[in-house]
């Protein structure tokens, strides 16, 4: 934090529509400024696809400075299926900076908000609110750039560390205290595949191990395809749920389908220092341009980077003003807001407007 007490935002924009939905998150915070004594100061950094194709680079070395620095890191979404590196990936400096940052805890809450259409049958009555935490940097992942293919075979490893494996489930266990807390039903849920893979029964292993620690949790296990079924058909039995990185990615954007879109999607990517807020959807790029974008999702990762500032430095101010936010995202959808992707007129700038006139 600098002396004047402005939290320091580094401002990842990105690609597609992610400076689409970044320029009305901005917004809110301004507004959150003049309604509260939190100050903010924002500096912008490129990143993402269209800077690699001017440039050769994912990012430049300023970006990720300016990312050491800052108190947080507001990520829009990056990458384009038309830019790709040599071997026919796609540019992800979004994924370069969990490693980079060591940011093992990829939090993504499902909350279904009142009013907001589920494809679930009983969930308007029930209810959804679940955290999916992914494991964000090894799993199949920490095989990224490194896989071996030849003309007769393809080989990507899979890695579970003790290292990372053990903050992850301290992380997921205080989280489902501190949901606890808030009224919340307190169980952690361990998704595997350990009756298969000895890299998962080592997984789990070390999850009843780290359950031992924290009693008034409800710790439990489930194979990631029992957890695939049990999630469509009863969404509203889940708290917080932990487990690799793939199973993560997959699952993740199916709880997002559960609430309504991608674009109702916040997310988290926080390790021991350092945390990146973004949307869980992508660049979108079949509506980039067209006003279409639903900025919920990063105004609710805007919200989360609010109530991670104040756990990190005892900021009550920074969590009500997250509530804030959360609760005006609220009122917009009771008040009728409906966003093109679940079938409705409202744009970018109708749900942005909504937002603010409520925060
Ligand atoms: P990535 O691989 O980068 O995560 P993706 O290819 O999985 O991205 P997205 O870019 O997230 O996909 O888009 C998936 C679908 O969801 C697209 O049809 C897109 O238009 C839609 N979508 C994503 N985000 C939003 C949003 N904020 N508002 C409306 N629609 C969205």
């Amino acid at each position: 934090m600098s002396a004047n007490n402005a939290l320091h935002i580094a401002v990842l924009a990105g690609d597609g529509i992610g400076p689409e939905v970044m320029a009305p998150a901005l917004d809110i915070l301004r507004k959150v400024e003049v309604n509260s004594d939190l100050r903010f100061r924002f500096t912008e950094a490129p990143a993402g696809a269209n800077h690699y194709r001017e440039t050769g680079k994912s990012m430049p070395e300023s970006t990720v400075r300016l990312c050491e620095e800052a108190d947080a890191i507001l990520l829009g979404a990056c990458g384009l299926p038309s830019v790709r590196y040599p071997d026919n990936t796609e540019i992800a400096p979004q994924v370069e900076l969990r490693f980079l940052f060591d940011l093992y805890a990829g939090v993504r809450p499902a909350r279904l908000i009142p009013g907001v259409p589920s494809p679930i049958v009983g969930a308007d009555q029930c209810g959804i609110d679940m955290v999916v935490i992914r494991e964000s940097t090894e799993g199949l992942f920490a095989s990224m750039g490194k896989g071996v293919v030849t003309d007769e075979d393809a080989r990507e490893t899979l890695v579970i560390t003790r290292k990372t494996s053990e903050r992850l489930f301290e992380f997921s266990f205080k989280l489902a205290e501190r949901r606890k807390a808030r009224g919340r039903p307190g169980q952690l849920t361990c998704v595997d595949k350990a009756n298969v893979f000895r890299a998962f029964a080592f997984f789990r292993k070390m999850f009843d191990e780290a359950a031992r620690h924290h009693p008034t949790v409800k710790a439990d296990h489930l194979y990631v395809d029992a957890c695939s079924l049990m999630l469509v058909k009863r969404p509203w039995d889940f708290d917080v749920m932990v487990m690799e990185n793939m199973f993560g990615d997959i699952l993740s954007d199916l709880a997002a389908g559960l609430i309504g879109g991608m674009g109702m999607a916040p997310s988290a990517d926080i390790g021991d220092r350092y945390a990146v807020f973004q949307p869980c959807h992508g660049t979108a790029p079949d509506i980039m341009g067209q006003g279409k974008a639903n900025p919920t999702a990063m105004i609710l990762s805007v919200a989360m980077m609010l109530d991670w500032l104040a756990d990190k430095h005892g900021l009550e101010n920074a969590a009500e003003a997250g509530e804030r936010i959360e609760q005006a995202v609220d009122k917009a959808y009771a008040d009728g807001i409906k966003p093109f992707e679940l079938g409705g007129k409202n744009g970018t700038a109708d749900i942005a407007k909504a937002v603010m006139a409520a925060v």
